[in-house]
């Protein structure tokens, strides 16, 4: 992509000597950031760009590669302003339940090279990123392989089962292991409680023994331990 120089603010950053490709020449070309407005989808979207100016001719270029950055950038802007899914959030999704993209495409009802698409950058569709963020939840993940089961070949419907089977046991033994910290704080909230209610109401000038409170203590015989209240 060529640009006239007055057309955006450039910052030089560095200078390299090599072919540009507009003048087919050898020169000294500048490379730095500049600041462009790309319209997607009819949204003006600002990105800062890294650019080639050539002194020669008084022109900018792109390298192929920062050229796909700044699309890649103008098209996350337009996804957070959108509210859509980013691309590796449409990743995430796919590998929390270690399907491929063909699998879960098929599982969809989509087109094959769809998700890998979205995983690479390109904008998805309103109605493909609500089904996204619907399977995104487990229980939408669920729900949408019992409506489509019988629409996919059956190999694949039994890995997707395979793997809803797997996550759910993994998912019962977390909510187990959640419960069970759960009980052993509550014990151990009661336990420091009644520490409490056992010190409290004694009387002034009363002695009595924490030695059976204080477990990490291994001295022999209470004396040291013994409280004693002056009157
Ligand atoms: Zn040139």
């Amino acid at each position: 992509m060529q640009m006239k120089k007055n057309k955006i603010p450039f910052k030089e950053i560095s200078k390299i000597y090599k072919e540009c490709p507009v003048c087919e020449k050898e020169v000294n070309l500048s490379y730095g950031e500049a600041i462009e407005t790309l319209n997607v989808r009819g949204e003006a979207i600002n990105v800062i760009t890294q650019i080639y100016h050539c002194p020669m001719g008084d022109h900018f270029f792109h390298s192929p590669e920062d050229e796909e950055t700044k699309f890649q950038d103008a098209y996350k802007e337009y996804k957070k302003r959108k509210g859509l899914l980013q691309s590796e959030e449409i990743l995430q999704i796919r590998e929390q339940y270690g399907l491929t993209q063909k699998s879960l495409a098929a599982l969809l009802g989509w087109g094959d090279v769809t998700l890998s698409r979205y995983e690479t950058g390109a904008i998805q569709d309103d109605a493909h990123n609500l089904s996204l963020l619907w399977i995104r939840d487990f229980d939408g993940f669920k729900k949408l392989f019992e409506l489509r089961e019988n629409a996919l070949a059956p190999a694949l419907a039994k890995d997707i089962a395979d793997k809803i089977v797997a996550i759910e046991k993994e998912k019962t033994s977390i909510e187990i292991s959640i419960e069970q910290e759960k009980s052993i704080s509550m014990a151990t909230k009661i336990f420091s409680m009644s520490k409490q209610t056992l010190i409290l109401p004694v009387a002034s000038g009363t002695t009595i023994s924490l030695y059976y409170l204080n477990h990490a203590d291994n001295s022999q015989g209470s004396s040291n331990n013994d409280l004693a209240l002056a009157a």
